[in-house]
């Protein structure tokens, strides 16, 4: 058995909106991520197996590493699909939001999202969320990930024999992610008992290990050439920089996807405790932050970089150049040196 986490009153309302819904929207976050795409599958193959008719939408496409998931290529992207998801809105009884807190998080999705008078429920485990926008939340940042939630929802609203093989493997994928491969936010005992329940339901834990962690030739180069040309550690604030301009992307066939995990790297040398990394877009440079210990990046994403997530682990935005960004940045280390080192 595991704990009670999520309030009695909680399990009710997204139930009774479950319930009470015959067809179903699932919403993830742009770029979706491990845990995404993990949390919305997971729904969306439980949702069919208590016969309700589910569509997953996401603001912009999966990337290649989870395109193996059951279910997943059936799923509609909005920036390919936008008048099929427009139209779907309009006829769908519930929309699940999952793995993200706001609706600006669903991108170019977020003014469809904000103007739908549908019933949302929010299914998610970033701080804060945003206020007046759900009918219900299901919202606890205690719990290391969206796919960690979804397993305590289904089973508390009594239907855990009802999770296959394929829910299993979606949940699994994302606890799996959000915590690098059970590396951090892992200390909980009992997320191991819910991996013991979905071994049960017949996943191949190393299997998917293996699929999320293959790489094309092109990623695995490129995060040679990163880490040993491109990595700036300032030593004295125990922070690493790492820059991604788009010719270095180009000069290595960049998909979708290559740069999952690149921030985390740096962490593991000795004494760096404050990674960024900094990717250049066609409008934008994605800003990417993680940290180890007391030291919250999440501020630092919000304060500068248009952004948020979680305490260890944020991003953002900046608009202008990849050069004025790494400059924004070593601007800012120095002002959070002190909180940094003793973090
Ligand atoms: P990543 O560095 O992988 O893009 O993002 C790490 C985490 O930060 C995400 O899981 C998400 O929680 C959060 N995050 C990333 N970008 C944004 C953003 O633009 N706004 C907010 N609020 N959170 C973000
Ligand atoms: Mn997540």
């Amino acid at each position: 058995m595991i704990s009670k986490i999520i309030s009695e009153s909680d399990i009710v309302a997204a139930r009774d909106l479950i319930y009470d819904a015959e067809r179903i929207a699932i919403v993830a976050h742009k770029a979706p991520d491990g845990d995404a795409i993990g949390a919305s599958m997971a729904l969306y193959h439980f949702l069919y197996t208590i016969d309700k008719e589910a569509v997953v939408v996401y603001p912009d496409s999966y990337p290649a590493y989870l395109g193996w998931l059951q279910g997943v290529d059936k799923s509609l992207v909005y920036n390919q699909q936008q008048t099929e998801i427009e139209k779907l809105f309009e006829e769908v009884d519930l929309i699940l939001c999952v793995d993200f807190n706001e609706p600006s998080r669903a991108g170019d999705m977020a003014q469809l999202l904000a103007n739908s008078k549908t019933d949302k429920l929010l299914i998610d485990h970033h701080p804060n969320p945003a206020e007046g926008f759900w009918k219900a939340k299901i919202s606890y940042p205690q719990i290391a990930s969206s796919c960690e939630i979804v397993f305590r929802l289904i089973c508390r609203m009594g239907h855990a024999s009802e999770i296959n093989k394929y829910c299993a493997e979606s949940i699994f994928t994302g606890m799996m992610t959000d915590t690098g491969n059970f590396t951090f936010n892992a200390n909980n005992a009992e997320m191991y008992y819910i991996v013991g329940e979905l071994i049960r339901k017949g996943i191949d834990k190393d299997e998917i290990y293996r699929r999320v962690n293959t790489y094309s030739a092109d990623r695995m180069r490129l995060m040679g050439f990163l880490l040993s040309n491109k990595m700036k550690l300032y030593t004295d604030s125990r922070t690493a920089l790492i820059s991604l301009s788009y010719d270095e992307q180009k000069q290595f066939n960049f998909q979708r996807g290559d740069a999952e995990g690149f921030v985390n790297l740096p962490l593991a040398i000795d004494g760096i405790v404050f990674s960024i990394f900094l990717k250049e877009e066609k409008d934008r440079i994605r800003v990417s932050l993680r940290s180890r210990g007391e030291f919250a990046v999440n501020e630092i994403a919000a304060t500068y970089f248009n952004g948020g997530g979680h305490f260890n682990a944020s991003g953002g935005d900046y608009f202008d150049s990849l050069e004025n960004a790494i400059k924004k940045v070593e601007e800012i280390i120095p002002l959070y040196k002190e909180k940094i080192v003793n973090s």
